[in-house]
């Protein structure tokens, strides 16, 4: 008995959708769950998979037809079975059949994601092509299935799942530890700093809360120690994550030496060749230096050197407003220096929705930082002591004198000398390019993270890292959709945020309409002493679909968790308001955004 191909429903308000590539010919077999066609509604593009195993008898609709939900399309059945008559449909308006299709030719890779300095997210991820790696891949005499360069948290993660998966994986790495920008020199000691930097705040504010302590006394040291345990603790845990699944830790520093090959130069200098099925290039990336203030590492400081700073310096010119800028700005606010936090561009976190740039901008100047934004860095002068840094804005020139000046203006991929040139790879403004499934042009070669232009984030990296590897085990995967990943600043107070500001969204051409909740209405909020900020929620008027959320304010970057789920499960703001959440907490703002939306929110 032959299994029905039907044409989804995508979203409780799709009617049809418009087939744009069949994925299996008639005639060919197919697996449970394989993607068997493409389809494009109003709202999503999708990959639509086979409801049965079998072989594909017929298609009754081909590529460019549109077609209603519930409308069968195709047929799945035995060897030797036969489609018969094009079924009726069962939906309201039936199409007519279209002959059976030939295969379709083999897929080519897709087209690689546009070679932007990733400043702000690509617009939207790319098709992914057809399963390719066992052609592109033959299986071979290798040493190993995977050799990733790099142990960041694209090399490692990747690493891990390759072994879940029972693939012989090694991860070469040229620190003396696992782990990379994200666990040494990135997310995880800048989040313990900003932890005491947190709780130095609290402290002062204890008293608002019937808690009678002394002003804190903050011992740097100790701080930095509290921050190099968790440091540790991050790093050993991978290494245990390594025995566990049987990933092959290799310290050195490797470089392709052929597209089945890596070749491991040793700290002693003593070399070793990797073969290997497939090569992962996941190099990251390293502080970017610029012309007029090149870092000397005493008073010119990169976000490296200043992780290694264990004094406070009593008072830091950060230039760059960008998420690690402004975290850097905020724990030495609280540290008790004097800062001063300057932007080129017109707003801080220029990526961020305007209104939550405005607030943070007036939060911080609140919290005694002066930010300058428009504002360029000329000149910067080292001298004993500190630097003279020369700002211009507009027309009119200032002068600060400050004992450091952090350059955090972003960061420089890593390809230079990973041997791309024997493998016949090359870059666009040093990113490599890639195509949705993370692979090079050469197809058994995947590279991801911060060496390819997208997000400069540890979440996207890892994201990045198990679809690269479940596409090697041939799985059904599915490219990221970019514009569902969320980006988070963990200054005081917190920004979150995931889709699109409510600038992109008209861009995009949608009917776009806001609902804003402010913490100030939160009882939890003010519990906590923080009922600054808020929740907006930016949806498409036609749909009613979510497109983006956007939160500054006390837990922002746990609080858009929820928001995600909303926009990968495509709720429209209307279920997201009769979701019940729990009282009293900070999620009930979301909740009231979404009332917002539609009309008054219950507590405004
Ligand atoms: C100060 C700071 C704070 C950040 N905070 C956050 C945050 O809170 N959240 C977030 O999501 N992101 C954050 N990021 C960004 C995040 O750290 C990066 O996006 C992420 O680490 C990129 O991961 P990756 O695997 O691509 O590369 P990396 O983490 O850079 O790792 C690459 C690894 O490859 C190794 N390597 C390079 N070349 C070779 C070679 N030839 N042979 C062997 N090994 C090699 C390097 O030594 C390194 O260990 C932060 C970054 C910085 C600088």
């Amino acid at each position: 008995m032959a299994t029905e191909v039907v044409m989804p429903q995508m979203g409780e308000s799709i009617a049809e959708g418009t087939i744009t590539k069949w994925l299996v010919g008639v005639g060919e077999k197919v697996e449970r769950d394989q993607p068997l066609f493409e389809i494009s509604t109003d709202k999503v593009d999708a990959e639509i998979p086979s409801p049965a195993a079998g072989i594909l008898l017929a298609i009754h609709n081909a590529a460019g037809e549109t077609v209603p939900v519930n409308k069968v399309v195709g047929l799945i059945g035995a060897a030797g079975e036969t489609a018969g008559a094009a079924p009726a449909a069962s939906a309201p308006a039936p199409q007519p059949a279209s002959a059976p299709m030939a295969a379709p030719a083999p897929a080519a890779v897709a087209p690689a994601v546009a070679a932007t300095a990733p400043a702000a997210p690509p617009a939207a991820a790319v098709a992914a092509p057809a399963h390719v790696p066992a052609a592109a891949a033959p299986e071979g005499e290798f040493d190993y299935d995977l050799v990733i360069v790099g142990s960041g948290p694209g090399g490692y993660v990747a690493a891990i799942r390759a072994g879940q998966l029972g693939m012989k994986v090694a991860c070469v790495e040229k620190d003396p530890k696992f782990g990379g920008t994200c666990t040494h020199r990135g997310c995880i000691p800048t989040k313990a700093l900003l932890h005491s930097a947190e709780l130095v705040d609290q402290i002062r504010h204890a008293g608002d809360f019937g808690i009678a302590v002394g002003e804190p006394a903050i011992e740097i040291e100790k701080v930095h120690a509290y921050k190099r345990g968790i440091v540790d603790k991050s790093a050993s845990g991978i290494e245990s994550l390594f025995k566990k699944y049987k990933v092959e830790g290799v310290r050195g520093y490797g470089r392709l030496n052929g597209a089945h090959s890596v070749e491991v130069t040793a700290a002693d200098g003593s070399r070793r060749t990797l073969t290997t099925r497939f090569v992962m290039i996941a190099t990251g990336s390293v502080p970017r230096d610029i012309r007029v203030a090149p870092s000397n590492g005493t008073t010119i400081l990169n976000s490296d050197h200043i992780l290694e700073m264990e004094r406070i310096p009593k008072s830091i010119v950060v230039l760059g407003a960008g998420a690690v800028g402004t975290e850097f700005a905020s724990v030495f606010k609280s540290f008790g220096s004097d800062v001063t936090l300057v932007e080129m561009l017109p707003r801080i976190l220029p990526i961020e929705d305007e209104e939550v740039s405005k607030e943070l901008e007036r939060q911080l100047k609140k919290r005694g930082m002066k930010v300058m934004t428009a504002t360029q860095l000329t000149k910067a002068e080292p001298h004993d002591g500190g630097v003279k840094v020369t700002l211009k804005q507009g027309d009119k020139e200032s002068e600060i004198d400050a004992e450091i000046l952090l350059v955090a203006v972003g960061r420089a991929p890593v390809t230079e000398d990973i041997g791309l040139d024997k493998v016949g790879l090359t870059t666009e403004k040093g990113y490599l390019q890639i195509n949705g499934v993370m692979q090079t042009k050469v197809p058994n070669i995947y590279a991801l993270g911060d060496v390819v232009p997208t997000p400069w984030l540890a979440h996207i990296a890892s994201a990045e890292g198990i679809l690269a590897v479940e596409h090697m085990k041939a799985m059904a995967v599915h490219p990221l959709n970019y514009d569902r990943t969320p980006s988070c600043t963990y200054c005081e107070p917190e920004v979150g945020s995931v889709g699109l500001t409510e600038a992109k969204a008209k861009e995009r051409g949608y009917d776009v309409g806001v609902g804003k909740f402010s913490f100030m209405a939160s009882g939890k909020a003010r519990i906590l002493g923080k009922a600054q900020g808020f929740v907006k929620i930016v949806r498409d008027k036609k749909y009613d679909e979510i497109l983006g959320v956007h939160i500054i304010g006390p837990h922002a970057t746990d609080l858009i968790a929820e928001a995600c789920v909303a926009l990968q499960a495509e709720m429209t703001t209307e279920e997201l308001m009769h979701t019940i959440h729990a009282h009293p907490t900070l999620s009930e703002a979301v909740m009231e955004a979404a009332h917002a939306t539609l009309g008054p929110p219950i507590h405004s």
